[in-house]
């Protein structure tokens, strides 16, 4: 098993990768539409996502036409980029995310639900009160209840707890999670940024509750390592998720934007970090962005550009499944989805790449979001 830390063993950017059921070809697929050549790669749970999805959190609410949106969601459709990740709260403001996809399984996309991994999530707040967050039975149930609502669909792909929380029990929010199953409103159930100490243990009621916990979804980047990090009995997140044979889906693997060379030469007024969004300003220290522009050099050395050298740090790693990015415009994405057809990373190009990969204090999903 790779220990991506050691810079050592397999790297392929294709291990574990296998091509679409679907005939690869740029032409129309007989129904109209170009097909996908974005390759997927197969947990041992049995979920099967691309390479490189796409999530919703941030340019998907009241900030981002809905002409934007639609423009940006069937680009990434058309293009392969078949799992869309939502949250209740997502858009912002909550819900927005979620209406809008809604929206465009009734148009643009109608008939072509059954060609997307459609997932959602609950855990931050989405209303107020203490039913509006968290992780009791209560709220999970209404929050999947109303994401079903919003989309107009009978199920999603996979339902998540969004995080953990230490004020109620795991067999509540785990139990849910299985009525969630039960009920057929959700195919299949995940856990996100629970740490490797607790994952163990939701695993375990899982277990008890005969459900599978088919996929984790974990912040990781070149700037944010905590999934590698040994937890109380010597493994890593990523060594429970994969013993585990759960998928692992890897979040903000540009560091929401740090890892893509928009803040080499100063805070654009059009950027995360100025909106005053989850990106804060502050992160942009001058030792930070010192790694970051090192990276850029390693990256332009190999003919790569920064993020999709980002991106190809985190898939060096087998048992990460998907990279799940963020883009507010078509390009942006486009630039993501190129790590598809680049080489993998070279065991220099891997070396050069470990001094700059550095904790940057970024991390607000990890350990505060599993003890709290
Ligand atoms: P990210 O891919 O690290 O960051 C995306 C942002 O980086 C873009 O919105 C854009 O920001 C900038 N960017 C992307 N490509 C670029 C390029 N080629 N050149 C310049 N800038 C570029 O991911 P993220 O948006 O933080 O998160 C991705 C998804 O992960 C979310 O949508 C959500 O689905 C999931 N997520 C899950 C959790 C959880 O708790 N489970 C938490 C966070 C995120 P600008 O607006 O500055 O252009």
């Amino acid at each position: 098993m790779l220990s991506p830390a050691d810079g050592s063993s397999d790297h392929r950017l294709g291990a574990g990768v296998r091509p679409l059921a679907r005939p690869v070809d740029d032409g129309p697929d007989g129904y109209g539409r170009p097909v996908s050549t974005l390759p997927h790669r197969r947990s041992p749970s049995g979920l099967s996502l691309p390479v490189v999805s796409i999530g919703l959190w941030q340019n998907f609410g009241a900030g981002t036409s809905f002409d934007d949106q639609r423009r940006l969601v069937l680009h990434a459709v058309n293009r392969g980029v078949v799992h869309l990740d939502l949250a209740n709260n997502y858009g912002p403001p909550p819900f927005a995310a979620e209406e809008s996809v809604g929206r465009l399984l009734g148009r643009e996309l109608r008939g072509r639900r059954d060609e997307l991994l459609l997932t959602t999530k609950a855990g931050y707040r989405a209303w107020p009160g203490p039913y509006g967050e968290l992780g009791s039975a209560k709220y999970l149930r209404a929050s999947l209840d109303e994401s079903l609502r919003r989309l107009g669909v009978d199920a999603v792909d996979v339902f998540y707890s969004h995080r953990f929380d230490g004020t109620t029990p795991l067999e509540e929010t785990v139990g849910a999670l299985a009525q969630a199953v039960r009920s057929g409103k959700a195919r299949q159930v995940g856990i996100s940024s629970y740490s490797a100490e607790r994952t163990v243990e939701a695993l375990r009621v899982a277990d008890g509750l005969g459900v599978r916990l088919v996929v984790h979804q974990v912040a990781y980047s070149l700037l944010n390592r905590w999934v590698e990090r040994p937890g109380p009995d010597g493994r890593s997140l990523l060594d429970v998720a994969a013993q585990a044979g759960m998928a692992v889906v890897a979040f903000s693997p540009l560091g929401q934007g740090m890892l893509t060379g928009r803040y080499l030469t100063g805070v654009p007024a059009d950027s995360r970090a100025a909106r005053g969004g989850p990106l804060r300003p502050e992160w942009l220290t001058d030792d930070v962005l010192g790694h970051v522009r090192a990276l850029d050099g390693i990256a332009r050395a190999g003919g790569r550009t920064l993020p999709r050298l980002a991106l190809a740090w985190v898939l060096r790693d087998p048992r990460v499944t998907s990279v799940l990015v963020g883009a507010r415009t078509v390009e942006q994405l486009d630039e993501s989805l190129a790590v598809a057809s680049d080489p993998p990373l070279s065991d220099d190009e891997l070396r050069a790449i470990e001094p700059h990969a550095v904790e940057a204090g970024i991390n607000l999903w990890g350990p505060r979001s599993s003890d709290r």
